[in-house]
């Protein structure tokens, strides 16, 4: 295994119109598992076709282990990719696939690939599928397959290209328990690609955010979730959606007043005590910023509760232990509650959230 290093990293499609990567740098331990998330079009393929050698970069270096690999050849960087449509050889067996990278890529005899294939169709519990072709198989099975021809030859660096979206939600639960096992046994050095949020951040040791080829943040799953730097990744990560309230800040006394379109032309407050503004001054330096506040945040409020917003519920969305409440307060606005709150279609609440599960972005 190793680490990966990728600096200012650049990649430009038909001379320079399309810019698909934009400066990235990252920083990959050995035994890190990295998800990349962003939406369709942002720059995750590119980035992994970069690290495997299949594209050239427009800019910008990879290291992988000590090696500065930007103009070694895919067939001589030891990394293994695992794409969505499993890029089977639909003409060999099951044990052929998996023998066929192993014998490109190493030099061990016919006696040692035979052991380390059936030990890995072991441990991926493909064994009895080794004379079987690609197109007798299941998806899952094939996905199997394309994992277990990647595990075998031992790379130096996995790379994962949204390798389950093909499957059907409850494979796909086992599927990412599965990779999960093999990371924690194996050790691997993982940049796995997906554009589904909730993957990424149950997957990955560390998120990469991208949008429109650039690095939007990069952390821990938590404190991402919990210290978003701008609208884009509070919006992005977390489900249902951030919610969004455009606000002018104005100081009153020691504490700061926001104040926002809420339904109709009536308007929203909501006061910032003096202890949260000399925690986080920042709110002093601008007037205008994007109030983000997740719907897990929202809470109902007594009447008497203080910075109360009044809200007509629209819709009451049951997704099981909870319920969605979509409010009238702004376009889209949604409160998680727990779903033996009794309210439906119609009623009038009052909604308020702690000071410190706000979030405060430059404003649009
Ligand atoms: P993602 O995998 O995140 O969906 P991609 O890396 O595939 O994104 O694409 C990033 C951008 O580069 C997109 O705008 C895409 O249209 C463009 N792009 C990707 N491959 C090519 C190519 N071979 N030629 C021209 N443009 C490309
Ligand atoms: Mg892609």
């Amino acid at each position: 295994m190793a680490r990966v290093r990728v600096e200012s990293l650049r990649k430009e499609y038909d001379v320079g119109t399309v810019v698909a990567v934009d400066d990235l740098t990252l920083d990959i331990e050995d035994g890190e598992f990295v998800t990349v998330v962003g939406p369709s079009g942002c720059g995750k393929t590119t980035t992994l076709r970069m690290l495997a050698g299949l594209e050239e970069p427009t800019a910008g270096r990879i290291e992988i282990g000590d090696e500065d690999v930007t103009d070694v050849h895919a067939k001589n960087r030891d990394v293994a990719m695992v794409f969505q449509n499993y890029a089977l050889y639909p003409h060999k067996t099951v044990f052929e696939n998996m023998a066929f990278g192993l014998r490109m890529s190493t030099d061990l005899g016919a006696d040692e690939r035979e052991q380390r294939v059936v030990e890995t169709a072991e441990m991926m519990d493909i064994e009895s599928l080794l004379e079987d072709k690609p197109d007798e198989l299941s998806g899952g099975q094939k996905q199997r397959v394309a994992l277990g021809r990647a595990i075998v030859r031992e790379p130096d660096l996995f790379l994962f290209d949204e390798p389950l979206s093909n499957l059907d939600a409850k494979l796909r639960t086992s599927m990412r328990a599965e990779i999960q096992r093999l990371q924690d046994e194996l050790g691997i050095t993982a940049v796995y690609v997906t554009h589904d949020q909730h993957e990424a951040m149950t997957m990955g040791d560390r998120i990469v955010i991208l949008n429109d080829g650039e690095l939007q943040q990069q952390g821990a799953p938590t404190a991402v979730y919990e210290n978003p730097t701008n609208r884009f990744v509070g919006g992005f990560i977390g489900s249902p959606s951030m919610n969004f309230i455009e606000v002018t800040a104005e100081q009153v006394g020691n504490g700061v007043r926001l104040r926002g379109p809420g339904r109709s032309d009536e308007t929203v407050t909501f006061n910032l005590s003096s202890e949260y503004v000399t925690a986080n001054t920042v709110v002093l330096e601008s007037s205008q910023f994007t109030l983000g506040i997740r719907p897990e945040n929202v809470e109902i409020a007594g009447e008497s509760a203080q910075n109360a917003i009044q809200a007509g519920v629209d819709v009451v969305e049951p997704v099981g232990s909870d319920n969605f409440l979509h409010l009238d307060v702004a376009p889209e606005f949604i409160a998680r509650v727990a779903s033996d709150v009794e309210l439906a279609a119609g009623d009038e609440i009052a909604i308020t959230f702690d000071e410190s599960d706000l979030h405060l972005f430059d404003a649009e």
